[in-house]
């Protein structure tokens, strides 16, 4: 393998394609989301990247300290923690790495100890960057193992007169024996405690803790699709659900009547409402909810519901929403998916055959048929691909 590419290459592993030319890549996730999904509906053309590198706008690097080395920084080698040092990736955003590489430097000038992991000892334990990649604002999160930082001070006004481009620095506490990167402790450093980015012609705050997709560039191809699919016509009622920071129900907001949000995490709420404020939207509420109790409660409440917009993690839905989701009959599903697999699995309940428990079938639900099927490229170099799906209820 070419260690010209990236000297990592057999330590990392995040980037299971490297070495293979970028339209094989495309080739290969083509292939695999056809074979996942070909039964349930047409696959479109993968959208792909014109450059896909660097698109990583949020980058992570664990601190730790080995013998003969001092404090190093970067990924942990696949499978362990044992932390590999990592300068420059070829998928992370650029200005991001040279400051976790400052930030580095940094902490040995001012003797600031790596926390260890076994030990509990010692205070650098990761940093968090996150790069707002159209109006240029970045975000450093100083993960510690104590809430006790003396000379953060000096520390951050070295940093940030090194790189003039940050525009807020936080620190978050993190002092538990976790593999979770963010504690739930955070102090504001300076600047604003959060970053914002431009996405589908709308502004979107984004704070440490509030999840945001990882490549701004596709994401605004996902979103058109996502749209396109939606087909609104400014008279629907439309749910976003597990809608981050309200993201896809925002971007839609213009084009319909009203936007239901629901998301499990605060701070993402949080930012979803504010996001509707500064954009000045009024026709978007947003829930802090589990978005399958949420969907029930909708159900329950007669809520007529046109588009339902799904967007869950990589686990994927659950039977107990997909369940709210039939009662509530919307015309159509737009389902958004980070994971082909749980994708196919939730296609087949929301097209196919339902089971109980028990393996027993409880009839042929064919409220819905899958209308298409597009994968969309968010994760250039990795196995890992999205997918928009556009379903209707069968009867229109
Ligand atoms: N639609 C958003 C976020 C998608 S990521 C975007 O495109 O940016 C999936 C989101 O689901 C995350 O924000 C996560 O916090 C949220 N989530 C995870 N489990 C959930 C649940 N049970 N109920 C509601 N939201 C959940």
């Amino acid at each position: 393998m070419d260690q010209r590419i990236c000297p990592l290459i057999k330590k990392c592993g995040g980037c299971q394609y490297i070495g293979m030319p970028y339209r094989e890549q495309l080739k290969k996730k083509q292939k695999i989301v056809e074979q996942l999904l070909h039964k349930y509906g047409k696959v479109q053309k993968i959208i792909g990247m014109e450059a896909p590198e660097h698109y990583r706008n949020k980058v992570h690097a664990a601190f730790a300290f080995q013998k003969g080395k001092g404090i190093v920084s970067g990924i942990y080698q696949e499978g362990s923690h044992r932390v590999v040092s990592v300068d420059e990736c070829l998928l992370e955003d650029r200005k991001a790495d040279e400051i976790v590489v400052s930030i580095r430097r940094l902490a040995k000038s001012f003797k600031i100890k790596a926390y260890d992991e076994d030990t509990g000892y010692g205070l650098l334990r990761h940093v968090l960057i996150r790069v707002g990649q159209t109006t240029g604002q970045i975000m450093v999160v100083l993960v510690l193992g104590s809430p006790v930082f003396p000379s953060k001070k000096n520390f951050v006004r070295e940093l940030c007169k090194l790189h003039p481009d940050i525009t807020t620095v936080i620190l978050n506490v993190n002092n538990k024996r976790t593999s979770m990167i963010l504690g739930d402790k955070e102090e504001v450093l300076y600047g604003k405690g959060y970053i914002e980015d431009r996405l589908c012609g709308k502004i979107f705050r984004i704070s440490a803790k509030s999840f945001y997709q990882v490549n701004a560039v596709q994401t605004e191809k996902l979103y058109r699709k996502a749209l396109e699919y939606a087909a609104l016509t400014g008279q629907e009622t439309i749910v976003d659900a597990y809608c981050g920071i309200g993201t896809i129900g925002l971007a839609a907001s213009e084009h319909v009547k009203k936007v239901i949000g629901v998301e499990l995490n605060r701070s993402a709420v949080k930012d979803a409402v504010i996001n509707a404020r500064i954009n000045g939207i009024r026709n978007a509420d947003f829930y802090q909810n589990d978005a399958g109790k949420f969907m029930i409660q909708l159900a329950e409440a007669g809520e007529e519901v046109d588009v339902l917009f799904m967007d869950p993690p990589r686990s994927g839905s659950t039977e107990e929403f997909m369940n709210a989701a039939l009662c509530l009959r919307p015309e159509r599903i737009v389902y958004i998916s980070c994971n082909p697999e749980t994708l196919a699995r939730d296609l087949q309940y929301l097209t196919g055959e339902i089971e109980d428990e028990k393996g027993k079938s409880r009839g042929r639900n064919e409220k819905y048929k899958v209308v298409e099927i597009t994968p969309v490229d968010m994760f250039p170099w990795t196995t890992h691909v999205e997918v928009a799906c556009c379903l209707q209820r069968k009867d229109l």
